[in-house]
């Protein structure tokens, strides 16, 4: 051990003391055998040289191959954090950056927040001493609105830009930016340098102070390295994006895999996974699962399920445990998948899209694939924005049935039938060119880009898409009559890390006309998250009864503050129980009242992050008290863009577009079915459903919202 601490003398303190501790060493010692058998170490050195000598640089490389937790590590270990500078490592989910950061974190022997930290909307666990910072793409196009040079950054990673979020492509164009914007102020100074005569060095040394201040300047406009990763061989797109940018390809490992398909469509996919998780664990050898699924709900369904079936195997098979992962499960429990089954479990690992390629598990031999993805699709003429499950690319079905093969051969049940697979896209429609851009326009605008259609886009949305944006925003009052952000509404909605549309129904809550802001902080917060009721198929009565409790006859969204309401006094209630008794009675209350937990609690942390960010902005936080009538107008102030009315047939129709809609049955009105109403969420299946309804007085939206009124008339 004394011999090792020398040699890593210049590691951070808990490395030594974590060393120890009898197994840490061995821990370290395993962590970095698997880090030199990766396919990337054996390129570490060529690498490292391709990034100083090219101020972009595309990689390609398989899945797995160790990009996202190697290439940062090396690219610190050659020097390029001088002056204090970060790495920066963008990925698509928040998951990735914080598993991607934790195991990074542990690789370098350090405390995560230390040298290696993560940064995601609503969450920051970097320090000043961070280097190495991972986060979502999404924030650091946040960040770049306070610090237009990215000035901290030496390096920026755009990883998973295969994904094509939005936000990824905006960030691509906005770092060009940043990358010409750098490379000038360092070629302007070095042109100066060249050019000093005797003359020159004189006036220098009078105006001392303010060449100082240039060189500092400069030293915070360094180039900016930009290195672009992805996953797919096609790296073309992003190599003309960049003027012709050199592309590296990585070689990886990957072990043939057997694919599977059904005779017949499934009818259920839940139900045909489920089959398939236990006719793999019985009739296969060992090995782990990993099944697809598109979101929070699914999973612990499946999951569920799963524990349930399980009681009916016989005593001596061999276990099974299965594990979740989607995005806002909470940050201690996401390292579970990472973890080896325990002895004589096979581990089952219920994942989103999360899997396919921005984290790798290890241990995975098979693969179940419904074929399916939850993904929002925006229709610009009608300007609705809907969370839908679609099918998936073939690309996308590459890459599922690859994790397999990653350690060993392995097999692939695809749950739809071979021609089926033929039919799908080859890939997926980057996202830009299918969603609401509201929320990116508003940005841009802070930045500065006025010409929102003119800006460089590697794939322009559609012009009628960007105009029905720029409409959106200027009846939510962001923007001007002449297309400029406004101030201050424009400018406050887009400090505020949400929707626009819930930005501003935080500030209209603040006016003392509806004062009541401490309600509408906890909807939005509610509406943060995936589903806070669970309504599991075979209790499905039960649920509905307890739901009946918290029951506002107003709407949804006095139910979520109800039961938002109810947990806090039943929580301060227990307050003199211990830490773990005290959790243990809240997940109880929750589990007796069929309230999803880990919910809850991610609505919690979301609350306490934008409570801060409106007391920062000065809104004022007052509760409009028992009188839920001021709080349902500030609803239809904040949502009248989707405001709907009843019709004969019992439908509704949305007064933005004349959409026929259906509430949704897990709605508290459902059955009610008042006149007009207001509504947050589209989904659709084999109808158009709204979800999360309040009833609003038909009037209230002319009085409250009468330009846009007044322009649909
Ligand atoms: P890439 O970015 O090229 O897809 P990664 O750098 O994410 O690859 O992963 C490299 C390797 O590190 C993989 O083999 C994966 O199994 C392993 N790995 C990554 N994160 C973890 C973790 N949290 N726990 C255990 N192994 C991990
Ligand atoms: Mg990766």
């Amino acid at each position: 051990h004394g011999r090792l601490n020398n040699s890593t003398s210049g590691l951070k303190r808990s490395f030594s003391d974590e060393n120890r501790k009898p197994d840490a060493f061995g821990k370290r010692q395993k962590l970095s055998q698997h880090r030199k058998a990766l396919p990337i170490a054996s390129v570490e050195k060529r690498l490292v040289e391709e990034v100083r000598t090219h101020d972009t640089l595309i990689i390609v490389g398989e899945t797995g191959s160790g990009k996202t937790t190697q290439l940062p590590q090396f690219l610190y270990n050659a020097g390029f954090c001088g002056y204090g500078k970060l790495i920066g490592v963008t990925q698509p989910r928040r998951v990735a950056a914080m598993t991607v950061a934790k195991r990074v974190a542990e690789e370098c022997g350090v405390t995560l927040g230390e040298k290696v930290g993560y940064a995601v909307r609503f969450e920051d666990v970097t320090s000043s001493s961070t280097r190495i910072k991972y986060m979502t793409d999404g924030l650091l196009l946040r960040e770049a609105l306070l610090d237009p040079y990215l000035s901290k950054y030496s390096v920026v990673i755009v990883d998973e830009a295969h994904e094509r979020t939005v936000q990824t492509d905006v960030l691509l164009g906005l770092l060009k930016n940043v990358q010409n914007a750098r490379s000038k102020v360092v070629n302007n100074h070095q042109d100066t340098k060249n050019t000093k005569t005797n003359n020159d060095m004189q006036l220098d040394k009078e105006n001392g102070s303010q060449s100082l201040s240039f060189l500092k300047q400069c030293q915070g406009r360094n180039p900016l390295k930009l290195i672009i990763m992805s996953a797919s061989l096609d790296a073309r797109i992003f190599s003309e994006y960049f003027g012709g940018a050199r592309a590296v390809h990585i070689q990886g490992r990957q072990f043939p895999v057997d694919i599977y398909y059904t005779h017949h469509n499934v009818q259920d996919y839940l139900d045909a996974s489920l089959t398939a998780v236990f006719q793999i664990h019985i009739e296969e050898d060992p090995g782990d699962i990993l099944v697809f699924l598109t979101g929070q709900e699914e999973i612990e369904s499946v999951q569920r399920l799963v524990k349930e079936r399980l009681k009916q195997l016989p005593e001596t098979s061999q276990k099974l445990v299965a594990v979740p992962i989607f995005s806002s499960l909470p940050s201690e429990q996401q390292m579970q998948v990472f973890a080896p089954a325990p002895d004589g479990f096979r581990k089952v690992i219920l994942a989103t899209n999360i899997a396919e390629t921005s984290v790798t598990i290890p241990g995975i031999k098979y693969v179940i694939d419904p074929g399916f993805v939850k993904a929002r699709t925006y229709d610009p003429n009608k300007g609705l924005s809907s969370l839908n499950v679609i099918p998936i690319s073939k690309a996308q079905a590459l890459q599922r049935s690859g994790r397999a093969g990653r350690e060993r051969s392995g097999k692939c049940f695809r749950l739809y039938p071979e021609n089926q697979f033929e039919k799908l896209e080859d890939s997926t429609k980057p996202e830009i060119k299918r969603c609401d851009l509201s929320s990116i326009i508003l940005q841009l605008k802070v930045l500065g880009v006025d010409d929102v259609i003119g800006f460089d886009f590697i794939d322009k949305p559609s012009r009628s898409a960007i105009v029905k944006s720029l409409e959106q925003l200027y009846v939510l009052g962001a923007l001007t009559d002449e297309c400029k952000l406004s101030d201050p509404v424009g400018r406050q909605m887009a400090s505020l890390p949400l929707d626009p549309i819930f930005s501003k129904a935080l500030i209209r809550a603040s006016e003392t006309e509806f004062n009541c802001l401490e309600e509408m902080l906890i909807t939005v917060a509610m509406l943060s998250v995936e589903s806070i009721f669970f309504a599991p198929r075979e209790k499905l009565n039960e649920a509905r009864t307890a739901m009946k409790c918290f029951a506002s006859p107003d709407g949804d969204h006095l139910t979520l503050v109800n039961v938002y309401r109810a947990f806090n006094e039943f929580s301060e209630k227990r307050s003199d129980l211990s830490k773990e008794k005290h959790e243990k009675s809240l997940r109880k209350w929750c589990k007796d009242n069929f309230i999803n937990s880990r919910s809850l609690k991610h609505a919690r942390d979301i609350h306490s992050q934008i409570r801060g960010n409106v007391e920062q902005m000065d809104l004022h936080v007052a509760s409009c008290g028992d009188d839920m009538l001021p709080f349902r107008r500030c609803l239809a102030a904040s949502f009248f863009l989707n405001a709907a009315l009843k019709q004969p047939e019992g439908t509704y129709r949305a007064l933005a577009n004349g959409q026929v809609v259906r509430i949704h049955p897990s709605s508290v009105l459902f059955h009610e079915k008042p006149e007009c109403i207001v509504f947050n969420e589209l989904v659709e299946t084999n109808h158009k459903y709204i979800r999360n309804t309040t009833r609003v007085d038909y009037l209230w939206l002319h009085e409250l919202a009468p330009h846009f009124y007044a322009m649909q008339n």
